[in-house]
């Protein structure tokens, strides 16, 4: 028997029946000893029959080695980051918070006409909080949040994609309350045509077979949240199943100031003060920059003090001098705005069109 537990081909995960179950059971006992006897829905007592039951239907054909690939590499169980963190956005945090985070903490009260919805997009261009949001919409409302970007679905995991896909929902279902944050959705749900390779129109089916079965159980506290850069790209089943759409847009001037500030606050050495009207100086000098372009900024700035030491090994950290309006000037003269005037246009369009709240 013990030779048979160990045989090589079985670590491949082409495990069966009630020895397959084991091996998927030992891969949750963290949730287990992390919740106590609380379990998948939270009604079955945990190790009574229903909850046995409902694994074995939950994970049925399910390869452990994905579902251990999908605890490794797309898990994050808690996101570090707070509303406080994301500048700017209040707009998009007040949406969030009513159509998403009350729900999932008061699922009593959202029900029927209240109920949230189970497929949520986020669309502007790059970097400007749309993966931050969503980490923080996990933290606040107390789900686990699994992130997976669409494009490495389709590259990476060819052939595999579709079976991941199968996993991931029914890893999101046991750790549920979860959201999924499928990042670069555009390259899966995009309106393509009879080029499309064989592999991918196959996760692609089974992506929108999962989200509906997602959307057809009320049971379910999961939430599908995709993320683009270019939203006129997706087709209509993605625009039908992500009912709320939501723009994130490049921040303001106040989003702007907040962001050097929280930045220049969190350097270790907390010497760095910039008077404020040097800050408002480089607010008016960087409209059009995204939230990471300002982050990028910052960071340049920060290296200026660093090359002007000559022996880094043994310089006293006391001693490094502290940032300076001066080297931001430098800074912006490297920076320079990533996002383009045609990507605006285009995701302020597809807003109008179609976002929830234009
Ligand atoms: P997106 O998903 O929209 O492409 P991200 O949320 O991944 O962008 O943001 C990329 C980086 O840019 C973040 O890690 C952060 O450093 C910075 N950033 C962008 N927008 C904001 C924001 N509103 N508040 C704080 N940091 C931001």
């Amino acid at each position: 028997k013990d030779e048979e537990v160990f045989k090589p081909y079985e670590m491949k995960g082409r495990i069966s029946g009630l020895r397959k179950s084991a091996v998927v059971k030992s891969l949750f006992q963290d949730k287990e000893e992390k919740n106590g006897s609380n379990n998948t829905h939270g009604k079955n007592k945990k190790g009574s029959k229903e909850e046995i039951d409902l694994e074995h239907e939950l994970f049925k054909g399910i390869d452990p080695e994905l579902i251990q690939h999908i605890k490794n590499e797309i898990l994050d169980r808690v996101p570090k980051v707070n509303w406080n963190d994301i500048a700017g956005l209040k707009f998009a945090k007040k949406c969030l918070t009513e159509i998403v985070v009350w729900p999932m903490l008061r699922p009593d009260i959202f029900t029927g006409l209240r109920a949230p919805p189970k497929g949520l997009l986020l669309f502007g261009p790059p970097g400007n909080g749309k993966t931050l949001l969503c980490k923080a919409l996990a933290k606040e409302s107390g789900c686990t949040f699994f992130s997976i970007s669409a494009s490495s679905l389709m590259s990476k995991w060819i052939g595999e994609g579709e079976k991941l896909v199968r996993t991931l929902f029914a890893v999101a279902r046991y750790y549920q309350p979860s959201i999924v944050f499928l990042d670069e959705v555009d390259s899966l749900l995009t309106q393509r045509g009879e080029t499309d390779f064989e592999a991918s129109r196959r996760v692609k089916t089974e992506f929108l077979l999962q989200f509906d079965g997602v959307g057809s159980s009320n049971e379910d506290r999961i939430l599908v949240v995709g993320a683009t850069n270019t939203p006129e790209e997706l087709d209509m089943a993605a625009r039908r199943r992500f009912v709320k759409r939501i723009y994130v847009p490049l921040p303001t001037n106040s989003a702007r100031n907040f962001l050097f500030k929280h930045l220049l606050d969190k350097q270790v050495n907390k010497k760095t003060k910039l008077t404020e009207r040097e800050i408002s100086k480089l607010c008016d000098l960087t409209v059009g920059y995204s939230g990471a372009d300002i982050h990028s900024i910052c960071q340049e700035a920060a290296f200026s003090p660093i090359r002007e030491i000559s022996d880094i090994l043994s310089i006293d950290v006391n001693t490094v001098r502290n940032i300076n309006y001066k080297d931001f000037e430098k800074a912006l003269e490297k920076v320079k705005p990533s996002v383009s005037k045609n990507d605006l246009a285009k995701c302020r369009e597809f807003n109008k069109r179609y976002g929830t709240y234009p």
